[in-house]
């Protein structure tokens, strides 16, 4: 299981709960359960479905829009999942100014790439390959991404990440 994706009132995305603990908010009334996880929780007297997506009844004010933290996961999201060189299936992460050369990791200088292209980029500056990025490193915005930045995703929940910045290639 992969938790409980929360709504805000307004149906934006506000972040990854567990299940029982989603459970609890809708039994009291402060949120109502959207997607059924599919899995059944049985106790003496009853069963009830474990949601996996709820919308919260009453509107949340979001203080302040917290920096989305730099994980594989949410990289390779940022990426669509494919190499930033080739386009091939992402499976490494480069840095695009190497860290031996003073580079950062940080969103500005990670992309996601494939096996082959990172072995032969290796420390090189990419103007020494005559290579070129397919997109401008960002750090991501959008609501969706403080779902996408915990790691954690379920396809059910892509319909109601679409309209907050992650298409669905990438959740
Ligand atoms: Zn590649």
């Amino acid at each position: 299981m992969s938790g409980t994706l929360v709504l805000n009132a307004t149906y934006e995305p506000l972040g990854v709960v567990s299940e029982r603990r989603a459970l609890i908010l809708v039994l009291n009334s402060r949120a109502t359960m959207i997607e059924d996880s599919g899995v059944v929780l049985h106790f003496t007297g009853g069963e009830i479905s474990l949601p996996s997506v709820i919308k919260l009844n009453r509107y949340v004010r979001v203080p302040y829009r917290h920096a989305v933290p730099l994980s594989r996961r949410a990289l390779f999201a940022r990426d669509g999942g494919r190499c930033v060189y080739c386009a091939a299936p992402a499976t490494s992460i480069d840095h695009v100014v190497p860290r031996s050369r003073g580079g950062g990791h940080t969103w500005e200088n990670v992309v996601s790439a494939c096996h082959k292209c990172n072995h032969l980029k290796a420390d090189k500056p990419l103007k020494d390959l005559g290579w070129r990025l397919r997109s401008i490193p960002r750090e991501p915005v959008g609501a969706a991404w403080r779902v996408l930045g915990t790691g954690r995703a379920d396809v059910r929940w892509v319909p109601y990440l679409e309209p907050f910045g992650v298409s669905s290639a990438t959740a």
